[in-house]
């Protein structure tokens, strides 16, 4: 499989994930507000480069995988690079990015639980407590999927940037190496 065939199948993933995920918003009513974007400006986020794939392709096509590279090497990375007041890179943003609002977790035990992020956890807080498991889908269901896409496509996750920067990286060498 070569890097743009990698792409569409990593994309097809991405649109299932968000058509669930956002489906599942809408059935409980737990809406990002429109200016959020919290989860966009803390250093926790991480991402897989593989999972930066896509973005930094269409960086490439764009002409901008250098100057991101750069912006990335020169400022630090609590904030996503990609974050202007809003994602920047809507389309490609990577699994965390379309999972992060509300979604189930396996427990140690194996028992599901409900991951809520901070902002709608205080914004719906009665909604929250009397949500129906049953609407929301299963993280570690998705993440599995996402192995079936490569083995590794989850793995050596960095902060968001970092990985990005991983991602362009391999592009860049990619698209050297196909043009030479
Ligand atoms: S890729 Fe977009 S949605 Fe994800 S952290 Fe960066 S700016 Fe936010
Ligand atoms: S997932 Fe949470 S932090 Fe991120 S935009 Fe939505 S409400 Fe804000």
């Amino acid at each position: 499989m070569n890097l743009e065939e990698l792409c569409q199948k990593i994309d097809e993933y991405y649109r299932g994930l968000s058509a669930e995920f956002g489906a599942a918003q809408k059935a409980t009513g737990l809406n990002c507000p429109p200016d959020c974007g919290k989860c966009c400006t803390v250093p926790t986020v991480e991402a897989s480069a593989m999972e930066m794939l896509p973005m930094a392709l269409e960086l490439w096509k764009q002409g901008r995988a250098e100057t991101i590279l750069d912006e990335i090497a020169n400022r630090d990375h609590s904030t996503c690079v990609m974050f202007a007041g809003r994602c920047t890179m809507y389309q490609q943003r990577p699994s965390v990015c379309r999972m992060f609002g509300v979604g189930l977790r396996v427990r140690k035990d194996d028992e599901l639980e409900l991951s809520i992020c901070r902002e709608l956890r205080l914004i719906y807080s009665e909604k929250a407590e009397a949500i129906d498991k049953k609407l929301i889908p299963n993280m570690s269901e998705w993440s599995f999927q996402a192995m079936s896409i490569d083995p590794q496509f989850l793995r050596e996750r960095r902060p968001i940037s970092m990985a990005l920067s991983d991602a362009l990286e391999k592009v860049l060498f990619y698209k050297t190496l196909s043009q030479s």
